[in-house]
């Protein structure tokens, strides 16, 4: 499955292009670089783009709003590996899968 991610740029802009990528199919995660420690994080909730992040790493709180990216899994509209991921990132979510480390947002959807 080709991945597609971008460079950083405004949430509105980021927003905008993830929108286009959902409505090919795809599934998008916010990313981050913490402004603290530079790790790059990604959220773990699919389709929803936040204003600020915490890192999971240092718990300092990176505002988003100049500056996130995403990652976007294109699935080509293949429902059957929509509901895989999704199933997946949900378990991940809360926490019955042994993966899903991703930092807590302050959930402030632009959506
Ligand atoms: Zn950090």
């Amino acid at each position: 499955m080709p991945h597609r991610s971008r460079h950083d740029a405004p949430l509105a802009e980021i927003a905008k292009e993830a929108q286009r990528a959902i409505a090919q199919g795809g599934i998008t995660f916010q990313k981050f670089t913490c402004k603290k420690c530079g790790k790059r994080q990604t959220m773990d909730v699919p389709n929803t783009f936040y204003r600020e992040g915490q890192c999971e790493e240092c718990g300092h709180i990176t505002n988003l709003e100049k500056a996130c990216g995403f990652t976007a899994i294109m699935t080509g509209g293949n429902q059957e590996v929509m509901d895989i991921i999704r199933k997946a990132v949900s378990d991940a979510a809360h926490g019955t899968a042994p993966f899903g480390t991703a930092p807590k947002p302050t959930p402030k959807d632009v959506q």
